[in-house]
């Protein structure tokens, strides 16, 4: 697809692949395996000199037009589609790293990355030291003669820090680690972490790329040198493809992802910028409120705030879960990336394994409340919250 194309038109166009039948709607290849035309065709598609489908666990070509589409909304020369989001970042660790390797870490990524990082590449003598998402020194501090990634995820999760992702590229750079950005809360239509001087951007397309709570799925984009061609060739051996019926859904997700990202970012700015005003909130985490303290790093790095924001309410643990369950119509559930509002507790749930001291330290009170905004009426939405605020 050529380049002047715009992100909306990439969104619904980019990658398809038609049939001999002409098909309008992007085709779902439920199939294991591929058949050749004679033994000389296997044999050249097996030895990898003639390109074509071989079998699923390879490639598919739903699964090849979700990755191309993916590939240019990411601005990138490759895509590999995975199984699910921790299936991608274990796919990037597994090929750029290697026992005896380092890696520097934010401290807000989502919680089953720092369990892989501890409990599992531990085990295989891969080291992790974690730093602020927001303290570029801390990462330049952190680096050892054997750091080999950078690792992060920006929005972070619940409260919202954005890392400068140009400044974390050149630290990465002048140390010889790659930089992977989990782009989960942003998606290519929000941020390009390729064209700020990432190395990998890595996503649960579950989130919101699918958008309708529906399907697991990941991705890794990049270059060719660090993507495609090991990544392709790691997934061929090691297993965790997409499926193709995920793909196939995760496809038609990217058609209207430009559209529900600027409408829930819209609705989250709107709802952000009420709990600011109301009495019985004492502080929002949203990027697009001036009160943020990387307010202008956001609006520079991002086309807008997105749709996740948290708020702290009086009255500690007590306070939050009146206002979560005074709910009637947000889901409460800890998943986001919905077109459905979701509301969760963060201390008592996505961090409540972690010591009461430790999520202090990182700034998740008892008061603290979660929301990820989806497509209802932004005036529901507030009469909904309202009923356990005031
Ligand atoms: C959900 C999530 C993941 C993991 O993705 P799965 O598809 O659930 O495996 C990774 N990073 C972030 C930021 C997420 O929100």
């Amino acid at each position: 697809m050529a380049k002047e194309h715009q992100l909306s038109t990439q969104g619904v166009r980019a990658g398809t692949l038609r049939s001999e039948f002409q098909e309008h709607s992007e085709a779902l290849f439920l199939t294991s395996s591929f058949v050749f035309d004679n033994a000389e065709q296997a044999a050249t598609r097996f030895a990898g000199t003639e390109d074509g489908m071989v079998y699923t666990r390879y490639t598919n070509p739903t699964v090849s037009m979700f990755q191309a589409r993916l590939a240019a909304l990411e601005g990138a020369e490759s895509c590999v589609a995975t199984a699910s989001g921790m299936a991608a970042i274990l796919a990037a660790v597994m090929v750029h790293l290697k026992a005896g390797d380092h890696v520097v870490c934010s401290n807000a990524v989502f919680g089953a990355t720092i369990q892989l990082f501890n409990n599992i590449l531990g085990r295989f003598g891969v080291e992790t030291s974690y730093v602020s998402p927001t303290k570029v020194d801390e990462w330049q501090q952190a680096v050892r003669k054997n750091t080999r990634l950078f690792f992060l995820e920006t929005p972070s999760n619940p409260l919202t820090e954005v890392s400068d992702i140009e400044k974390l590229a050149k630290v990465a750079k002048s140390a010889g680690a790659l930089l992977a950005v989990d782009n989960v809360f942003c998606t290519p239509i929000l941020q390009r972490p390729l064209e700020l001087g990432a190395d990998l951007v890595i996503h649960s397309a579950t989130k919101y790329i699918d958008g309708q709570g529906r399907v697991m799925g990941g991705a890794i984009a990049g270059s060719k040198k660090l993507v495609g061609e090991p990544m392709t060739a790691y997934l061929r051996t090691a297993g965790p493809a997409l499926s193709p019926f995920n793909a196939w859904v995760l496809l038609k997700g990217l058609e209207t992802l430009q559209l529900r990202m600027l409408a829930q970012s819209a609705a989250a700015l709107e709802l952000a910028r009420w709990l600011e005003k109301h009495p019985k909130v004492a502080r929002v985490h949203y990027p697009g409120l001036e009160s943020h303290p990387q307010h202008a790093l956001a609006q520079r790095q991002q086309r807008a705030a997105g749709a996740v924001l948290s708020f702290e309410v009086k009255g500690g643990r007590a306070g939050a879960w009146r206002v979560i369950d005074s709910t009637k119509l947000v889901s409460i559930t800890a998943n986001l990336g919905d077109v459905k509002t979701t509301i969760i507790h963060p201390a008592t749930t996505t961090h409540g394994r972690i010591s009461p001291e430790a999520r202090a330290a990182a700034g998740i009170g008892d008061g603290l409340i979660r929301v990820a905004v989806g497509l209802e009426a932004v005036s529901d939405l507030q009469d909904d919250l309202e009923r356990g605020l005031s």
